[in-house]
């Protein structure tokens, strides 16, 4: 990395010597912010106020911790002020992990063997009330759970077939000869300068707890015969109140694809990061399906150190650029932030985000240590998130690692499916490059069960295969006139708009017809994605058409909001039994019917239920239809021997383990359609597997 390299954009700052300016500057802002009891906590000496603040903060953190009701008056100090004194603390752990990561994969699986926190089931909503589909849709809603539960309990365990794998883990035979054929390849305003934090206090700190200072406690101990004099109380405060991201306002990104958050500053990185209480016990982590070290790199960013921070980053996740974007932080990690519990939880996706942009900004990429060569050679299919992770993690443990892709391009739904104006195409191509730069091979335009099958790789070199092929088959409502023109699925809808770039027509050739009253059936991600690329292609009305509230919805609140404040119109509680056609086999409108809430079903939401004799029609000339995906039965029709479940889904032990010897499967082609980290999760755990059975 250069050391000369000026910072850009929003991620840009904070590496040599600019970043003692910079951090001197945050250091500064923040400052500004301190209210009462500042003056009187400068004339300590620096080393010992440091020390005070620290003790204080972790006194605060154990409380906060423990759930234990905190006083009303505290301490006044942020962690971010004691740099000095933590930055070795902090270093240890870290470089102890540097050191060990690389030289002994095995020795981190016990951690990473811990089963994946699933986060709830982002697929979309599966309407009850198409006959065929009914039975699955209610079911589909959980697939993740069954899959998992009755289903994985009867799938064989990896150590069941162990002669047999080894035996033929030793004997790999060379590739049929290369038959793949290339396959038809299927102004914004700028943003705010520290906007004031929404839910502030008027000191704009909350305080959280009292603390009577160690050193004066125990002067009283010494005196026990004299009156009690009235405790002078060490203040410091910890703000609970998150720094919020700059956004392009509605009214400028209904017209455009650009991203819609334009990420955190320098200046702002460090302030949301000094919030954090750096506790003991790590909730954060542990709420972390791929467990990253989410203390020690908010605590290089105290420090200013984001190289650092990008390092410890990278020890868990070669996909933080992503994971800072789309990962449903709020049910994870920052719902289990220590800080939750009386304010605003750290923003550690946003941190996340803010550590890779830098690293692109300043076009460096830290990478871990290669493991020596293991000899064994493994072939990942997909390469969407959980077969990226995958063949990061083995080729880093010095396995030779081979992707395959059945598109033009590396990424799965990352690329085709969420929009530029979520995840930029050039971040995900950047996180794929790194994957690259580890050792590992892609082949793309490669579609496993038709250039080769299964079984040709497993007969071929490669003594492990991992799939990862996803959930890219949808479904639709069953209801008449479904195949009227301008009905779109989901999937189409936005693998035209964003894989094949309709939205650029004609500077590409793929045309997205879009008319004036669009509905989009779903309550899921996908559906909100469907919506809000319809809003910036044109449309001028755009509907959302839930069978349930929005406190159901399984789209991620803050999209769910983005597109609210984008115009988009929600109507709850009611589902399309039929679609009408304008005469000419164009959709011109649909029938409703109005769904009132049962009991809760399976995935624990209240069932919805159609309520007689409530039909209405609605206008509308096209329909983006986002109930759900399964998965492509491409695979599992031409290999016999690889179970799979009624609901297509791969069938998989604890480890991600098939039926089949020597194959493993991960993310959503065993959970039918979850999330991003949870398909990275997945393949973290199927990787340890796998590693070990390869290195055995
Ligand atoms: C529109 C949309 C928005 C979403 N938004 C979010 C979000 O905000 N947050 C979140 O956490 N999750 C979100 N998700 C879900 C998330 O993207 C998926 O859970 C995740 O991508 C699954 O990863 P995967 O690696 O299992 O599969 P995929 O990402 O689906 O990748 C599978 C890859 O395998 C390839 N493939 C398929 N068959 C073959 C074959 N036979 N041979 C070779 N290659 C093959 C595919 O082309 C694809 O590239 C969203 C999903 C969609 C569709
Ligand atoms: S992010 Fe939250 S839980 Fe994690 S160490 Fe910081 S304050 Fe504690």
């Amino acid at each position: 990395m250069s050391e000369s390299k000026k910072p850009t954009g929003s991620a840009g700052k904070g590496k040599g010597k600019g970043k003692t300016k910079t951090k001197a500057k945050a250091k500064a802002k923040t400052k500004q912010t301190k209210q009462e009891g500042q003056a009187k906590r400068k004339k300590q000496p620096a080393k010992s106020k440091a020390k005070a603040v620290e003790a204080q903060v972790a006194e605060v953190a154990k409380a906060l911790e423990e759930n234990k009701p905190v006083e009303a008056e505290t301490v006044e100090a942020r962690a971010v002020e004691a740099p000095a004194e933590k930055s070795s603390e902090a270093r240890s752990p870290v470089e102890k992990e540097e050191a060990g990561a690389a030289e002994a994969p095995a020795a981190e699986a016990p951690k990473d063997k811990e089963p994946v926190k699933k986060a709830s089931a982002e697929g979309e909503e599966k309407i009850a009330e198409a006959p065929a589909a009914a039975e699955k849709s209610e079911e589909a809603e959980a697939p993740e759970t069954e899959a998992k539960g009755e289903e994985a309990a009867e799938a064989p365990k990896a150590e069941e077939a162990p002669a047999v794998e080894k035996e033929e883990a030793a004997s790999p035979g060379p590739l049929p000869e290369e038959k793949v054929q290339a396959a038809e390849a299927p102004a914004a305003e700028a943003p705010k300068e520290k906007e004031p934090v929404e839910e502030a206090s008027a000191e704009g700190e909350e305080k959280i707890a009292e603390a009577p200072a160690a050193a004066e406690k125990s002067e009283e101990e010494k005196a026990p015969g004299k009156p009690a004099k009235p405790a002078k109380r060490a203040k410091a405060k910890i703000n609970l109140n998150r720094l919020e991201m700059p956004k392009q306002t509605p009214e400028v990104r209904r017209h455009n694809f650009d991203e819609v958050a334009t990420g955190y500053t320098y200046e702002m990185a460090m302030e949301e990061a000094s919030r954090c209480i750096q506790c003991k016990k790590r909730n954060c982590q542990q709420g972390c399906p791929v467990n990253i070290d989410i203390p020690d790199f908010i605590k290089h960013l105290q420090q200013g150190d984001v190289e650092g921070a990008s390092k410890v980053l990278k020890l868990k996740t070669s996909l933080p650029g992503i994971c800072g974007r789309v990962c449903p932080q709020e049910l994870q990690c920052e719902k289990s932030c220590t800080l939750n519990k009386k304010g605003a939880p750290i923003a550690i996706g946003r941190l996340e985000r803010y550590i890779a942009d830098w690293e692109r900004a300043e076009g460096a990429s830290s990478m871990p240590d290669i493991a020596p060569s293991t000899g064994k050679k493994v072939a990942v299919v997909g390469t969407g998130p959980s077969g990226l992770t995958v063949a990061a993690d083995l080729a880093v443990w010095g396995n030779q690692v081979t992707m395959y892709e059945a598109l033009h391009v590396a990424g799965g739904v990352l690329m085709y499916g969420i929009p530029e104006f979520r995840l930029p195409k050039d971040i995900v191509q950047r996180e794929v490059e790194y994957v690259k730069s580890l050792g590992v091979e892609l082949h793309l335009d490669t579609v496993i069960g038709i250039n080769y099958s299964l079984d040709e790789l497993l007969n071929g070199p490669y003594h492990a295969v991992y799939l990862a092929t996803g959930a890219g088959l949808p479904m639709f409502l069953r209801v008449p006139g479904e195949n009227l023109n301008m009905i779109y699925s989901a999937n189409e809808f936005l693998t035209r708009t964003n894989l094949m770039k309709a939205y650029l027509h004609p500077r590409y050739a793929t045309p997205i017809k879009m008319g004036k009253r669009v509905a989009v059936i779903g309550g899921g991600n996908v559906a909100m994605d469907s919506a809000r690329c319809a809003v910036r292609l044109g449309a001028p009305e755009v509907n959302v058409i839930y069978r349930r509230t929005r406190a159901e919805m399984p789209a991620r609140l803050e999209e769910v909001e983005n597109a609210e404040e984008e115009g988009i119109h929600f109507h709850f509680l009611c589902t399309p039994k039929a679609f009408i056609s304008d005469g000419r086999s164009n959709v011109a409108a649909m029938e409703l019917i109005r769904m009132g809430l049962g009991e809760p079903d399976a995935s624990g939401r209240r069932r919805p239920v159609p309520i007689p004799g409530s039909e209405y029609t609605m206008e509308i000339d096209t329909v983006a239809v986002s109930l759900g995906t399964s998965p492509n039965p491409l695979i599992a029709s031409s290999t016999p021997d690889l179970e799979t479940s009624r609901w297509g889904t791969v069938v998989v032990d604890e480890r991600g383990k098939t039926s089949k010897a020597r194959v493993w499967a991960g993310g959503d082609i065993v959970s039918g359609g979850a999330t991003v980290i949870s398909a990275m999760g997945e393949g973290r755990l199927a990787a340890v597997a796998m590693h070990q059975f390869l290195t055995e």
